[in-house]
């Protein structure tokens, strides 16, 4: 009897680790999205999840705790304020309007595109539209922050509580809430590496409309982190909010790390500064745990400070104690006015929204029987799930479909560092090929070769087929006549395999697919050699 099953009304996400911790058998059904078990009596169960994710110390296991605070660039084509070019890689202080380099008397004017695209991420990621937000003055001192204080949003952000699912391995999900999303302008960029004895600054970020995502302390491990990240991502570049950039700053994450014992409150936590990539985001958690549970084993205690996180050293260094939010002085920006939305709008921008990744990853799981792993994978990029629609459309068979994508073509396309935007097979083509394995043409071992044939030509897999004689040998009578020559000429074996050797089997069919070059039918090999030998 396996122990520790969750009660039949307990929601699950799934068990897979856990389930095979305790020898269950798995049954995964697509349906319900749930990975379900049987237990030895043959009663189907579910399990609660207890994979845990745990750090071993001197004084025994540590939880650790995160928090994220996302900065997306919106993708619009001026700044939140003023009328500049939010353009990426312009020569340094191109795009610098009067208002972004705090002129006196210049007035900031909010950008429509900025809201919209704020209110649609909101409505992408679950979340609840504040009908009133207000702008505010966050002021301190940067010599890249000309106008001495950032315009942000505070008490009464323009997006509040919400959620989003994210994908962990073995197809298991998990909802992590949503604190708040506001908008707030960027910051511009001192550059002290230019000369040895000055300082530039350029302002071309300055001003820039950045969506502040707070994320709830809820991921538990940095796979969950990464994890996170990667799901908000892909939302934002679904609904083209944000192009996503890590690598060119349009998305950067502050990670914020705490540890406990189980069951303990919350620790204090440490804020890591501007990480840029999702690799260095789980990184970032695995070293800064480490750090912190050595320290209170040592018998210190966590300072509630902002740090950097050195991807090169492999650590965590402190910059600055974390201010308080009354250090910043915050008050309502009196240039601007509350920032009134109505339904209507609202509606309006719910309209505009493509299905989501999760939604189109719950129905490729409940059309398309694919796995939840599967349908994660081919859903995280737009441009990927309607390529896969496309070839389970034509092949008539997705979860085929899936696998020759996930499996085969991804392989090709990493392996040679070309976009599936320049894939040189087709999904039509990936369907034909699959209905040639389908209706018998060609085996499935012959569709590779085939494959990289049309990897490296984007022939049709029918030419290619034609071309090279490659169709499946199925005239039972060719092949009967090939075994019979064959079991003639190796009588040794053939005493051998009846004498017990049944593996023998094996080295059969290898003959006889060697002398048809792979063409004959593995099904009516099998079948003959079978016959003729077990007499
Ligand atoms: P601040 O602006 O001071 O950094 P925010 O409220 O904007 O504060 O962000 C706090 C972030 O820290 C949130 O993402 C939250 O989930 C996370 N967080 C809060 N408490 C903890 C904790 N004990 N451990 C880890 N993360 C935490
Ligand atoms: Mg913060």
């Amino acid at each position: 009897m396996i122990e520790n099953w969750a009660p039949s009304d307990m929601p699950i996400c799934c068990a897979v680790g856990c389930a095979r911790e305790v020898g269950a058998q798995l049954v995964s059904l697509g349906v319900n999205r749930y990975i379900l078990a049987y237990d030895d009596e043959g009663s189907l169960r579910r399990k609660v999840p207890k994979m845990a994710y745990t750090v071993k110390g001197e004084t025994g296991d540590w939880e650790v705790v995160v928090g994220l605070e996302v900065h997306a660039q919106i993708s619009s084509q001026s700044k939140l304020f003023s009328g500049a070019s939010a353009r990426f890689g312009a020569e340094p202080n191109e795009n610098v309007s009067l208002v972004d380099a705090a002129m006196p008397g210049m007035l900031p004017v909010l950008n429509a595109e900025c809201v919209k695209q704020g209110v649609r991420t909101g409505l992408a990621l679950n979340s609840k539209v504040n009908k009133r937000s207000v702008f505010a003055r966050k002021n301190y001192f940067y010599a890249d922050l000309p106008q001495g204080y950032q315009i942000s949003q505070y008490e009464e952000p323009i997006i509040g509580e919400g959620e989003i699912e994210i994908d962990l391995e073995g197809g298991e999900t998990k909802n992590i809430g949503i604190e708040r999303l506001h908008l707030e302008q960027d910051a511009g960029k001192s550059l002290h590496d230019q000369s040895p004895t000055k300082s530039f600054i350029d302002l071309n970020r300055s001003g820039v409309a950045l969506m502040e995502i707070v994320s709830k302390p809820d991921m538990r491990s940095p796979d969950e982190a990464a994890a996170y990240v990667s799901k908000l991502r892909s939302i934002l570049r679904y609904i083209g909010s944000c192009d996503g950039n890590m690598a060119e700053g349009s998305m950067r994450a502050d990670v914020n790390v705490s540890v406990r014992k189980p069951g303990e409150p919350f620790g204090t936590r440490a804020e890591l500064k501007n990480i840029n990539s999702i690799r260095f985001v789980r990184q970032a958690v695995e070293i800064e745990a480490k750090r912190q549970i050595k320290l209170i084993e040592g018998g210190g205690t966590v300072d509630q400070e902002t740090r950097l996180f050195d991807p090169n050293k492999g650590e965590t260094r402190s910059m600055r104690s974390k201010e308080d939010a009354h250090d910043y002085r915050y008050f309502p920006d009196p240039d601007l006015l509350p920032l009134e939305l109505n339904d209507a709008y609202i509606e309006d921008c719910k309209a505009t929204l493509p299905e989501l990744p999760d939604a189109k990853k719950h129905r490729f799981i409940d059309d398309y029987g694919l796995s939840p792993y599967d349908a994660s994978v081919l859903v995280a990029e737009r441009e990927t799930a309607h390529f896969y629609e496309k070839a389970a459309k034509a092949s008539g068979d997705p979860k085929a479909a899936a696998n020759w994508i996930s499996v085969e073509l991804f392989g090709r396309l990493n392996k040679s560092g070309v976009a599936l935007v320049d894939s040189p097979i087709s999904a039509e083509q990936i369907g034909a090929l699959i209905g040639l394995i389908k209706d018998g043409t060609i085996s499935g071992k012959i569709a590779k070769d085939v494959f990289d044939e049309m990897f490296q030509s984007s022939k049709d897999p029918g030419a290619i087929v034609e071309e090279k004689g490659l169709k499946q040998i199925t005239d039972t009578g060719a092949i009967e006549a090939i075994v019979d020559t064959l079991i003639a000429e190796n009588q040794k074996q053939v005493a051998a395999y009846r004498d017990g050797k049944t593996g023998l089997l094996g080295w059969f069919v290898g003959q006889v697919m060697k002398q048809t070059q792979g063409k004959a039918n593995p099904g009516v090999v099998n079948q003959l050699l079978r016959s003729k030998l077990d007499t």
